[in-house]
């Protein structure tokens, strides 16, 4: 055919690929032809080198073949979860007919641009963790930041300054961030933002103007004005709202309506947790490995549910400063912490339901499958327990949640009338709709199943009729049912039958008879199938319209998840109530680490007091002793529990009075921390600043030795000056670990600072840590006893010790050189060592010069023996 010389002319199957592709710039586009999705061009090089597929190209002969790549549709979900993760976005193009009764060309369009904030099939989340999708304008003050879970509907809106952008999105981990392509304003964020990582998408400028966002809300919503949901028509906040569900509309083709609220965000309702605080804490996820195993997270999560798994992330990322919350929520915990049998109960029925927060947003944008209704239905089908467990109680938080929570039970009755007991994930499979529910479908498939019947009697009587004993009834696609008869019998076939197909030793007839029946099972059938679909869709429309109401249940299961877990979690690990108060105290009896104490053998974990503030005990702890003494541990330990006490968990100490912060700190010193190619430094330098800048009184600051990452004089003067400022201006309550004992003397000058130290044992030759963080300051000799334990040489360890004393005695002399004394000579009068060098011992020149090729084994023994003697000495 002349075709495939002309190679500028395409197919009409390749003009409308090219057309489409021209629609979806920057996404690579899965062409659903047959059976297959395929890629062409470079998306097929990229598909081929990402999912290790087979390029191959589509016209060989002609001189410019086009590159191909594919893989059948139902592994679909498998490869795009490889292509999203590989920092793609994929426009996924249907055949949207059916190609059956499709003329001409099948119409094809895209219908959903899969991206890393736009998942949402579970297939392709981790249903413990959220997956937001962000976006972030630069207004003229302010900075707008708004965020989605678009697989559970969650949507805000915050008006920040740009310097706490950097926090929320540490918050927030956004799995997509959209900003503005403008060259104005985002200029410089723009590079900041990469560096970070993260996976950003540029829009159109015009998709951040004002007008064009509120419109877009507003038609979202179906609202006149967005004053209902407390939010100011114009702020920066909007705008980066209004550009992101424009984008959700551009990639989800489908309805939104589970987003049905806008929530405001305002800073000064939650603690305030900034970057370095969040990581060095390991809240969420730990420092070297990133992961969330060894995480507090990780270590408190006692959810059985994803959505709780993902509310108690949310609590623990974003704790409270209210009183009254925070109480109303440990006032719910302990309830059920003393009500064992019924915590139980609750976590029995929590740990059956499904994920009701995706399942209502699958229901909203029509996605939802049969399957996926029949697990709804199960999950409404456990709330009457649920709601009768919770009936009752005293605490005003679970009396809310027992009010709260919607039965939805016309919604359930809905679906179980409807859907069978095991309904298919695919509408096309059949056997979605029950038996009964529906005359004229249980007409059809009477009418199917009689004709099967009627064909299996058939087959029979020909049998006899004719003799032929292997006479069977088969059908195929082409020609529907056919009677089949082997070669050897083909005289005894009867005048009536037409010969349709002539194999090797078969022969393939049809009757009239069998094609009248063939077409009322075929076509009752295909009726009932399509009329399932009809009923089905029906149904998931029914159900849609209660997205709101099942949205809402479904938040309310979620924080009985967390509740309950909670309570599970204080009596299997022995935690106790803390006591909320507005001073700015800390008072912790026998606190421990929520972390180590887990991880560590039961009863191994040494537990320590906090006390700071109020009249009895300073507000700035300075806490000395050696490496490994469990500094670190301590000064942590105290910012951790604050924090749970906040997110309204109980805390594992014997007693606790703790006084709402408004913002924890925590910094760790330079050498601690992994460097991020600035100078490190510079970071701990930069983060001070922050600290120095925002705390107040109300907050909680924990330094671990700052002032590490310069010289000892320059380290030590701005530790010096930094502890001074807390204590004196912003009068925060402050914890600073540091290994320079020269830090203890503030305590001389500053009237509310105390020195603590970890209690050491010594035993023999070594020391023995005990974790125990007692008053006062520790020994500075420590650090040689270390060296000691660590096997450095006695005599230099001894040295070491006259060197020290001098050093405390009065360490310079008139030129300000260090006066170290002179090493006395050595009894044998072996070479003297000089300062700071470390000569050899005079048993290695011996060794050096052993000839142990030329001894016998028991004479190398022999000698070993001398030399460790002479080392002994
Ligand atoms: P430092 O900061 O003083 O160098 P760390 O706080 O890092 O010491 O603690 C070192 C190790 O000591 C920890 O990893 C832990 O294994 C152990 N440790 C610290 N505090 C305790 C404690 N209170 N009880 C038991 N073990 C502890
Ligand atoms: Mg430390």
């Amino acid at each position: 055919m002349a075709s495939s010389k002309d190679a500028t002319k395409l197919t009409p199957m390749m003009e409308r690929y090219m057309e489409v592709k021209g629609q979806n710039p920057g996404s690579l586009l899965l062409f659903r032809m047959g059976d297959f999705y395929e890629l062409f061009h470079e998306d097929a090089e990229i598909a081929s080198k990402v999912l290790g597929l087979t390029l191959t190209s589509r016209d060989k002969n002609s001189a410019n073949p086009t590159a191909m790549a594919g893989f059948p549709y139902h592994a679909l979900e498998n490869y795009l979860h490889k292509l999203i993760r590989a920092g793609h976005r994929a426009a996924i193009c249907d055949q949207v007919e059916d190609p059956k009764t499709a003329k001409g060309l099948v119409k094809r369009e895209v219908t959903q641009v899969v991206t890393p904030g736009t998942l949402t099939d579970e297939a392709l989340l981790d249903p413990r963790e959220s997956n937001y999708l962000a976006s972030v304008f630069v207004g003229k003050k302010l900075v707008g930041l708004s965020w989605l879970e678009l697989s559970t509907g969650r949507f805000f809106a915050a008006d920040i300054e740009l310097s706490g952008l950097a926090d929320e999105l540490a918050r927030l981990r956004p799995a997509e961030l959209l900003v503005s392509e403008s060259p104005a304003r985002e200029e410089e964020l723009l590079p900041k933002l990469e560096l970070r990582d993260m996976f950003i998408t540029k829009r159109p400028p015009w998709s951040f103007a004002s007008d064009n966002c509120q419109k877009i809300l507003l038609k979202h919503f179906g609202l006149k004005t967005l004053e209902g949901f407390d939010l100011e028509p114009d702020t920066p906040g909007v705008v980066a709202a209004g550009a992101l569900i424009e984008y959700v509309q551009e990639t989800q083709k489908s309805s939104l309506s589970h987003i049905i609220r806008l929530e405001p965000w305002r800073q000064g309702r939650n603690l305030i947790i900034d970057e370095a605080t969040r990581a060095s804490l390991e809240l969420t996820r730990t420092l070297r490995g990133g992961g969330r195993e060894g995480s507090l997270l990780e270590v408190i999560d006692e959810t059985v549910s994803p959505m709780g798994a993902r509310l108690l992330a949310d609590w623990l990322s974003n704790p409270l400063v209210d009183i009254k919350q925070i109480d109303a929520r440990l006032d719910a915990v302990e309830e059920l912490t003393q009500n064992l049998p019924l915590t139980r109960d609750l976590r029995d029925e929590l740990s059956k339901v499904y994920d009701l927060q995706r399942l209502t947003a699958k229901v909203a944008t029509l996605r939802a499958s049969p399957r996926d209704l029949g697990c709804l239905a199960r999950t409404l089908a456990l709330l009457p327990k649920l709601k009768a467990q919770l009936a009752g109680r005293k605490s005003d938080q679970l009396q809310l949640l027992e009010t709260d929570l919607d039965l939805c039970a016309e919604v359930r009755a809905d679906i179980e009338t409807a859907l069978t007991d095991e309904p298919p994930l695919l509408t096309t499979d059949g056997n979605m709709i029950r038996d009964g529910y529906n005359a004229k479908l249980d007409e059809l498939r009477e009418l199917a199943k009689g004709g099967k019947a009627w064909i299996a009697k058939y087959q029979a009587e020909e049998m006899e009729r004719t003799g032929i004993t292997n006479l069977k009834v088969g059908f195929n696609r082409v020609f529907g049912y056919y009677l089949e008869v082997s070669a050897a019998n083909r005289d005894k076939v009867p005048e009536d039958y037409i010969r349709k197909q002539t194999l090797k030793n078969q022969e393939r007839f049809i009757t009239p008879q069998l094609k009248e029946y063939e077409e009322k099972v075929l076509r009752a059938e295909d009726e009932s199938k399509s009329l399932e679909q009809e009923l089905y869709t029906a149904l998931r429309d029914r159900v849609a319209k209660h997205v709101t109401r099942l949205k809402n249940t479904a938040e309310v299961v979620a924080e009985i998840d967390v509740l309950a877990a909670l309570a599970t979690l204080a009596v299997a690990q022995g935690y106790t109530r803390p006591q909320m108060t507005d001073e700015p105290v800390l008072d912790i009896r026998e606190g421990r680490h929520p972390v180590l104490d887990k991880l560590q053998p039961t009863g191994e974990f040494v537990p320590n007091d906090s006390l700071l503030g109020g009249d009895n005990h300073g507000r700035v702890q300075i806490i000395t002793g050696p490496n490994m003494a469990g500094k670190s541990t301590y000064i942590r330990q105290a910012a951790l529990l604050t924090l749970m006490a906040q997110m309204g968990s109980f805390v594992p100490a014997s007693e606790a009075r703790i006084g709402v912060a408004d913002r924890v700190f925590a910094r760790v010193g330079a050498s601690d921390e992994l460097g991020k190619g600035q100078s490190t430094f510079m970071v701990e330098m930069t983060e001070t600043a922050r600290i120095l800048n925002t705390a107040t009184d109300r907050s909680l600051v924990i330094l671990d030795e700052i002032g590490r990452g310069t010289s000892t004089y320059d380290g030590i003067s701005l530790a010096w000056a930094v502890t001074e400022h807390l204590h004196d201006v912003l009068k925060s309550r402050t914890l600073f670990a540091t290994h320079y004992h020269e830090l203890t003397d503030l305590t001389s000058t500053l009237k509310h600072a105390s020195n603590w130290n970890v209690a050491v044992h010594e035993q023999g030759d070594g020391i023995i840590f005990l974790h125990r963080i007692v008053e006062g300051s520790a020994d500075k000799s420590y650090g040689i006893h270390v060296a000691r334990l660590a096997g450095v040489p006695r005599d230099v360890v001894e040295r070491a010790a006259v060197i020290l004393k001098t050093l405390e005695d009065d360490h310079l002399d008139e030129t300000g050189k260090p006066t170290v004394p002179v090493r006395p000579a050595r009894k044998d009068n072996a070479r003297q060592l000089s300062l700071f060098v470390v000569e050899d011992h005079p048993v290695f020149d011996e060794i050096r010069q052993l000839k142990i090729e030329e001894m016998t084994p028991l004479a190398a023994l022999e000698e070993l023996n001398r030399l460790r003697d002479e080392l002994n000495k």
